[in-house]
């Protein structure tokens, strides 16, 4: 027996039909998200920003225990900036690693230790965004910064690179206990102009 070609037809328009309704709710949603992500960004974009203008490499990241932050590699004497809004904790020109500080402003064993003070993205209040090999701080410990001001320079370890590192430690010390990943992509994305 044959089937009714029109039955054919109408059932075939309506597959077609539904088809292109759930499409149509999936485009609309993915819009919504895209807003939602533009609306985000803008929201945040005065209390983040990206640590560096000009970034060269950024794959070695958070392996612990052997590395606890990401190296951005940069120009040498790259400008470090604050990453989101804070106070500073710690600027040192030498002693990031504990023994025997050279002081001196080009071995890149400084450390700048930033205290966030909003919540913005994964970024919280109180959480520690710590630059290793930062040299020539720009900032005194007690003042309070705005995200994208410059805080320090890239020093040269190996290669000129700034270790980036975040922790939720009371303390200044610069070490990482997470992966500062998702807070650098996040600053890139929200904070706008550099990187
Ligand atoms: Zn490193």
């Amino acid at each position: 027996m044959a089937i009714p070609l029109d039955w054919l037809r109408a059932s075939r328009e309506k597959w077609r039909k539904r088809r292109a309704d759930a499409q149509a709710r999936i485009d609309l949603r993915n819009r919504q998200i895209e807003a939602e992500k533009v609306r985000l960004a803008a929201e945040h974009s005065s209390h983040v920003a990206p640590p560096l203008k000009k970034v060269l490499a950024d794959s070695w990241g958070y392996h612990p225990p052997v590395h606890d932050g990401i190296d951005l590699i940069c120009e040498p004497h790259a400008t470090l900036y604050a990453m989101c809004d804070g106070e500073i904790i710690r600027a040192d020109t030498g002693g990031w690693w504990g023994k025997a500080p050279s002081g001196d402003v080009s071995k890149g064993d400084g450390i700048v230790v930033l205290r966030c003070t909003v919540d913005a993205g994964p970024f919280r209040k109180g959480l520690n965004i710590c630059y290793g090999h930062a040299e020539n701080p720009k900032v005194k410990v007690g003042q309070k910064v705005k995200a994208g001001k410059p805080i320090a320079e890239a020093g040269l370890a190996v290669a000129w690179h700034t270790h980036l590192m975040v922790n939720g430690r009371k303390d200044d010390r610069g070490v990482g206990d997470r992966d500062p990943r998702p807070y650098y992509d996040f600053a890139r994305r929200a904070g706008g102009k550099a990187a």
